[in-house]
């Protein structure tokens, strides 16, 4: 049964589903059908699109981790490695950095099968521990990295109506298509500025999922000691809009036209995951556009160094891969970093003075 055929049989039955429950069950059966990224796929991330990105992220984990007292041990830490080419990258850049490689022991957060295989691949002979969640991974000080990974967390979405805000959810029609309804739950917690702004029929995002995985870690960090780095597309703060989309083989798809076979992603509320980890009493950093950090890590710089004694074919691929990652028509403003620590760390790589505690 098509995972199409398995949520309308879902939904005759016990009604419209959330949106938060229909991505989870799209994302769940997207990501174990297997290899979805790079040119032969369906999307392409910031890893894929050159190996200074992982580089410039390795050198963040090893400056970080010297900031925090150079530990003779830590967990390493990827939530949502995908195809393990940012991990192979960052882990092969840090290793420069005396102890550090020694000190590092790896841990993948992914519950894809498939993706596992393909970051074994990746990290070939490296010692690698996979979990199905963060709350399994043991205690101590940790560095923990996610790329791509709170824009596939599920969202709840929520419409402004006479009645107040109400869920959003899904439906299907008599002839098997799906489509968005209103569904029964109503969100007293919105907050008030946003209900006044709003036009009927405004959409609000909320993500349960992610803030429960910030409130967990930066738990974890203000205890254990260490530092996250979150990066991904989204809004600096809090603000009224669908961003629910669904790419499929480089183009946008309708959310509902093909569970389970399209990326479904949605903006990271970078303001709220900030709040999220200062409750839970970690410092945070950021957010910073991407271009502007990776450029204060040198991402400029190791893109001449990879592109020297190239041919100019090659040497301009490189150079126009790390453009990419940077220019604000790219990634560069779109794409943000942020990161929250234990509070103790004082400073924070490529933060400048977007720094914020
Ligand atoms: N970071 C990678 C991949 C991003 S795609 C890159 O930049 O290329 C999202 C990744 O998160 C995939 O590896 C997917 O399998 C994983 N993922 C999605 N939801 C997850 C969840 N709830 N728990 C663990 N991993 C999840």
């Amino acid at each position: 049964m098509s995972l199409a055929e398995t949520l309308i049989e879902r939904i005759r039955r016990e009604g419209p589903i959330s949106v938060a429950d229909y991505i989870e069950a799209c994302a769940n059966a997207y990501y174990a059908t297997g290899d979805v990224f790079g040119a032969g796929g369906d999307f392409i991330t910031a890893p894929e699109i050159s190996q200074a990105f992982g580089e410039i992220v390795g050198l963040w984990c090893a400056v970080t981790w010297q900031a925090l007292g150079a530990p003779k041990t830590f967990r390493l830490i990827e939530c949502g490695p995908g195809r393990g080419t940012l991990m192979a990258d960052a882990v092969r850049a840090a290793a420069r950095v005396p102890g550090f490689a020694d000190a590092a022991r790896i841990h993948l957060v992914e519950r894809s099968p498939k993706l596992r295989e393909k970051q074994r691949a990746a990290l070939k002979g490296a010692l690698v521990t996979w979990h199905d969640d963060i709350e399994e991974i043991p205690a101590g000080l940790a560095i923990i990295v996610a790329n791509e990974f709170l824009d596939a967390l599920p969202v709840r979405q929520w419409e402004k109506t006479e009645r107040g805000w109400i869920e959003r959810a899904v439906d299907a029609a008599a002839d098997g298509t799906l489509h968005f309804t209103l569904g029964k739950s109503r969100d007293l917690d919105i907050p008030l500025t946003m209900s006044a702004d709003a036009a009927p029929g405004a959409i609000f995002e909320t993500s349960p999922a992610s803030l429960d995985w910030t409130r967990r870690l930066a738990a974890r960090l203000t205890e254990h000691g260490g530092a996250a780095l979150v990066i991904d597309y989204g809004h600096t703060k809090t603000a009224v809009g669908d961003t629910l989309q669904a790419v499929k083989a480089h183009r946008y798809h309708g959310p509902l036209a093909d569970p389970g076979e399209a990326d479904l992603t949605a903006h990271v509320d970078f303001e709220a995951v900030a709040t999220a980890a200062r409750e839970m009493g970690a410092k945070v950093f950021g957010p910073t556009p991407q271009g502007a950090w990776l450029t204060r890590l040198g991402i400029t710089v190791r893109g001449a160094q990879l592109a020297a004694g190239k041919d100019e074919a090659q040497a301009k691929e490189i150079r126009g891969a790390v453009q990419r990652l940077i220019a604000p028509e790219g990634m560069g403003l779109l794409f943000k970093v942020l990161a929250f620590t234990n509070p103790a760390l004082e400073a924070c790589e490529g933060f400048g003075e977007d720094a914020s505690s």
